[in-house]
């Protein structure tokens, strides 16, 4: 009696600790199979609902990018996609306007005397006089894309030449003064631009030919094989015919179908797809992104 009394006392010892190694057995089981994790979901999305925190859903790195850079005019329906893209392929920069290029100078905005631009470079492109090499520079980006719009052109037998392109301040000057000796300062002002205020000294205008106009800057250009086919496909290379036709009240200038300005893909096709010069994307697609 004594003895088996003395077992049941044993057992009934051991016995949480059996309850306690079946407990630890049975969980180890279900944590394996992530039973545990199903069994719990509910309970956790409640608590983080309750909690009130964030879902993953936006990313606020992409909200900061918005922000600061305006978005892509062509497509705003998915600006956050957008900006991604572009930071994993930096090889479409095009996607996005580049505000190097959309640098503003007419007749109220003035560069400042000393303003020479970066990376100054002679593109690679026919010229229609040999002379002084000052007036034969653009941007380096505004160089090469020239050398696409020339070379493009070719293939299609439309062969272009380049006339003048940079312009310091100080050439600008002796240019304009020379107009207003000869023809008056109103009509002066119709046709050149006051020290400063010319697209030349920025780099990134040029002034274009063909053989079929004897080479000169002629309205008639605009007219010519050469002339449309500048006119349709230049904004592919990022340029605008700055001073368009119709639009002599709101850029001050007559028209200048033989002015290239570049300003970078992205701009040059909304501005070509929806008839504006510069000021107006600018203002509309620039200053009211910031
Ligand atoms: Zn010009």
């Amino acid at each position: 009696m004594k003895t088996r009394k003395k077992q049941q006392q044993q057992k009934a010892k051991f016995a949480p600790f059996l309850l306690l190694l079946l407990i630890f057995l049975a969980v180890s089981f279900m944590v394996k199979n992530n039973w545990l994790d199903e069994l719990l979901a509910p309970v956790f999305s409640f608590m983080e609902a309750a909690a009130g925190e964030p879902t993953n859903e936006q990313n606020p790195n992409e909200q900061d990018i918005d922000a600061e850079e305006p978005t892509t005019p062509e497509t705003p329906a998915a600006p956050d996609q957008e900006s991604e893209e572009n930071e994993s392929q930096p090889q479409e920069p095009e996607e996005e306007p580049e505000l190097d290029y959309l640098i503003l100078v007419n007749k109220e905005i003035a560069l400042a005397e000393d303003y020479v631009p970066p990376n100054l470079t002679i593109p690679s492109v026919r010229f229609s006089q040999e002379g002084r090499a000052e007036i034969k520079h653009l941007q380096a980006a505004a160089a090469q894309a020239l050398e696409e719009l020339f070379a493009a052109a070719e293939e299609e037998d439309i062969i272009l030449y380049a006339v003048s392109g940079y312009r310091s301040y100080a050439l600008q000057k002796s240019v304009y003064n020379r107009h207003v000796q000869n023809s008056g300062q109103a009509y002066a002002d119709r046709i050149s631009a006051r020290p400063g205020h010319s697209e030349h000294q920025t780099g990134l205008a040029m002034d274009i030919t063909s053989k079929s106009v004897g080479f000169g800057l002629k309205t008639k250009f605009g007219e010519t094989p050469e002339g449309q086919w500048v006119a349709e496909n230049a904004h592919r290379f990022g340029f605008i015919i700055r001073y368009p036709e119709g639009k002599e009240d709101l850029t001050g200038y007559n028209y200048e179908p033989w002015h290239l300005r570049y300003v970078g893909k992205a701009a040059a096709q909304t501005i070509f797809e929806q008839d504006l010069i510069l000021e107006e994307y600018i203002r509309e697609y620039i200053d009211a992104a910031r």
